[in-house]
């Protein structure tokens, strides 16, 4: 396993995490997946919210047991959303702790930040309630989790001299985008050991891969599956510190240690950079709203997200995976039902886009 320095911890992690998302229903296999991970090497964990916790934490712990515990180092996330009172934060907290029977985590995340989630926490004094958290033993490390435009990102870790860490989603299709190379690197220049999920898009990248971008692969040299390319995409980046990988079965715990060992930052030939960016131009050429994210037409009255929803209708176009499109879509709790078709926000738009006949379009794909 490659290790790799944590932000400024006297502390190495491994750069492949494991993230729980997706392990198996059955029991015994979940834990043998988190049991292989840690046997090849793994020793970081992204261990979810509290939600997520009510099945893992029991798994956890069995897995960890004789001895595994002293051998990982354990994140759990506040998700920021649900926080609108110091009193919410506290018992979020509470809640978490108590998961793992006052086992505390070693890293606390508040998840889910961007401009108005951080505006909110912000406006609570967050940086308060963690300070108060440190001092009574209940957090070890504190960080975040981020998505949105880079400059957002530059506040926040401004905002807080004592942020550890910070996570993002970031692989080869996010090197422009919330908050991309610019924010990864300012993240790692101020200290803070980096984190990037979803490394794979969770999964979109190496499953029901369109045929120009499959097409690509087949033709590269040297040759690799996807999964591999994309990994060591990742890892070519020194500022990453670890990837966390939602890892669903042996085969896959096994394949991405192989490829952890082997991968080195800034091992990437012109060959190898030519054989991604081909790629990410095949996927790109698929995207059917031209929206760059910029957020000029918000805000909407209806509390429509209309740039987070059609990043979610090009991903499931682009990526041909509609299912999962649906379950963030769900998940993020979007109404493009409440839209009135005022049409504030095209008046905004520089790109023309007509925004309105868009969202009725996601609206019948993502619901
Ligand atoms: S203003 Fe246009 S390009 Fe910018 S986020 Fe909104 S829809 Fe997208
Ligand atoms: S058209 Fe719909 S999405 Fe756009 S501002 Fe009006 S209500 Fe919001």
């Amino acid at each position: 396993m490659q290790y790799r320095k944590f932000g400024k911890l006297d502390w190495q992690v491994s750069a492949l995490g494991l993230g729980l998302e997706n392990l198996p229903e059955a029991e015994d296999e979940a834990i043998k997946i988190i049991r292989a991970a840690i046997d090849g090497g793994v020793n970081f964990i992204d261990a979810g919210s509290a939600g997520q916790l009510k099945r893992n934490a029991p798994l956890l712990a069995k897995a960890l047991a004789d001895g595994n515990r002293e051998k990982v180092k354990i994140a759990a996330v506040i998700p920021a959303g649900g926080i609108n009172t110091a009193a919410d934060f506290e018992r979020e907290l509470e809640n978490l702790l108590n998961l793992f029977n006052n086992e505390h985590p070693d890293f606390i995340t508040l998840g889910g930040l961007n401009r108005f989630t951080w505006e909110k926490a912000a406006g609570l004094k967050i940086t308060k309630l963690i300070e108060k958290a440190f001092v009574d033993r209940k957090i070890k490390y504190a960080g975040f989790a981020f998505h949105d435009e880079y400059q957002f990102l530059r506040d926040i870790i401004a905002a807080y001299d004592a942020w550890t860490f910070c996570q993002f989603q970031f692989s080869f299709m996010d090197i422009d985008h919330h908050p991309g190379v610019t924010g990864l690197s300012y993240a790692a220049e101020k200290g803070l050991g980096v984190i990037a999920t979803k490394p794979l898009k969770g999964g979109s990248l190496t499953s029901n891969i369109p045929e120009n971008v499959a097409k690509i692969w087949e033709e590269a040299k040297p040759k690799r599956s996807p999964a591999e390319w994309g990994l060591r995409w990742v890892w070519n980046h020194g500022e990453v510190a670890t990837a966390i990988c939602d890892m669903s079965s042996l085969e896959q715990v096994k394949e991405n240690i192989r490829i952890a060992v082997e991968a080195e930052t800034g091992a990437f030939s012109v060959m190898d950079e030519l054989a991604i960016s081909k790629a990410r131009d095949a996927y790109r050429s698929l995207k059917p709203i031209p929206c760059t994210a910029c957020r000029g037409c918000m805000p909407c009255p209806q509390d429509i997200d209309a740039p987070r929803i059609f990043e979610i209708y090009n991903d499931a176009v682009m990526y041909n995976d509609t299912a999962t499109a649906r379950e963030i879509y769900r998940r993020e709790k979007h109404h493009i039902e409440n839209c009135n078709e005022c049409k504030m926000c095209e008046n905004r738009c520089g790109k023309r886009i007509l925004l309105a006949e868009w969202l009725k379009k996601a609206r019948e794909l993502l619901t």
